[in-house]
């Protein structure tokens, strides 16, 4: 067990901030650098959907364009035209299609739709049409996944009259996606691919994507032309079956608002459903379920203070978490002193496994309340 708080500079915090979320975008570029290193030739784009996996799309962007990224994801023409702002000269992709009557949106941010059904490819060509000029666009294949994406009998249909059917249209790429690529015994991720390709022979040419981050471990057969990480690059493990290779990106720091001390034979929290068997020390903490901090890790979870490992008891909190102090020195137990919710030592990958969840639903959670502080770049 260490001793002593490493934790970054907080010095910038205002005293009067709660909770602070750390973002090291060195870390994000690092980790874009070490994907775009495996898929070793193919382009290397950037999910940021769900503004960066909840770690802020324009800073997190800003760093992976920085890095080299120049192909970017998202799920919503919305989160497009916000992201378009701080990225004028790189190639933003937009998940959903074109919600009927949403293609001029889509055209006027510069953005480019991922076409997902026969209805998304007639409406992006009346656009051109009505423009008059061809417009760039990627189609997605379902290879298997059964959410997005052609059917099928759809490609069968685009391939057997590709010429008219595609009339209008600039078609950057093919795409499909990956069910199960986080399973690497899984045999539906070759199927996938075996599809996939089976479905390019057949279609004009275009550079091809299939792979997320977890697919781009299955090795070059998967790489295709360009790659899709988002995991990764934001510090999540991309391949539970091995450790982690990814930098930590995050930290979440709670202050300590009160520590008191408490009888054996008293409970703790909401339903009191933590009874203290000895005389403990009890910390309350300035985040809550509110912060995206489960409510399920009541009793699981853990955070770091001062190098010691304490555990969460008794209900999760709006706004507050209550840990065991009792093993951690008082001079760590200041009013006001920063605790580790997660962090290189606890990291979200753990937190999540406690939560019976995982990495991308605790990034997504966060929530807008945190001092952020974005370190590098
Ligand atoms: C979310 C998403 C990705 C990125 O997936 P990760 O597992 O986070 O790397 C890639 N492609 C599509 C179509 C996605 O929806």
């Amino acid at each position: 067990m260490k001793d002593g708080p490493d934790l970054p500079d907080l010095s910038s915090v205002p005293a009067r901030a709660g909770a602070v979320l750390v973002v090291d975008l060195d870390a994000v570029r690092g980790n874009w650098r070490h994907m775009a290193g495996l898929a070793d030739g193919a382009e290397c784009g950037a999910v940021v959907k769900a503004d960066a996996y909840g770690l802020g799309a324009a800073p997190v962007a800003r760093a992976l364009r920085a890095a080299g990224a120049r192909t970017f994801f998202v799920a919503t023409i919305e989160a497009g035209i916000t992201l378009r702002k701080g990225l004028p000269d790189a190639r933003i992709a937009v998940l959903h299609g074109i919600p009927p009557g949403s293609a001029p949106d889509i055209s006027g941010a510069g953005l480019v739709p991922i076409l997902n059904t026969p209805g998304d490819i007639e409406q992006w060509q009346a656009e051109a049409r009505r423009q008059g000029r061809p417009l760039p666009c990627f189609i997605h294949l379902d290879t298997g996944m059964n959410r997005l994406g052609l059917t099928p009998a759809e490609v069968d249909e685009l391939a057997d009259d590709a010429a008219r059917r595609l009339d209008g249209l600039e078609v950057q790429a093919w795409m499909s996606h990956l069910a199960c690529a986080d399973d690497p015994g899984n045999p539906m991720t070759a199927r996938q691919a075996r599809s996939f390709r089976a479905s390019l022979a057949r279609l004009p040419k275009a550079p091809a994507s299939l792979a997320n981050s977890a697919g781009i471990f299955h090795g070059a057969e998967y790489h295709f032309d360009l790659v899709r990480p988002g995991i990764a690059l934001h510090g999540g493990n991309p391949a539970p079956w091995m450790s982690n290779p990814m930098a930590p990106v995050i930290r979440i720091l709670a202050r300590i608002h009160q520590v008191r001390h408490a009888p054996a034979g008293d409970t703790v929290g909401y339903d009191a459903t933590h009874r203290i068997d000895r005389p403990a020390k009890v910390a309350a903490l300035g985040m809550g379920y509110a912060d995206g901090y489960p409510w399920r890790l009541a009793g699981k979870g853990h955070v770091r203070i001062g190098g010691h490992i304490a555990p969460i008891i008794g209900r999760v909190s709006m706004d507050l978490l209550t840990v065991d102090v009792t093993e951690v020195p008082d001079r760590f137990l200041a009013e006001g002193a920063w605790v580790e919710v997660v962090g290189p030592h606890r990291t979200v990958d753990q937190a999540a496994a406690e939560a019976g969840t995982i990495s991308y639903e605790i990034l997504t959670s966060l929530g807008d309340r945190y001092h952020r502080v974005y370190l590098g770049g």
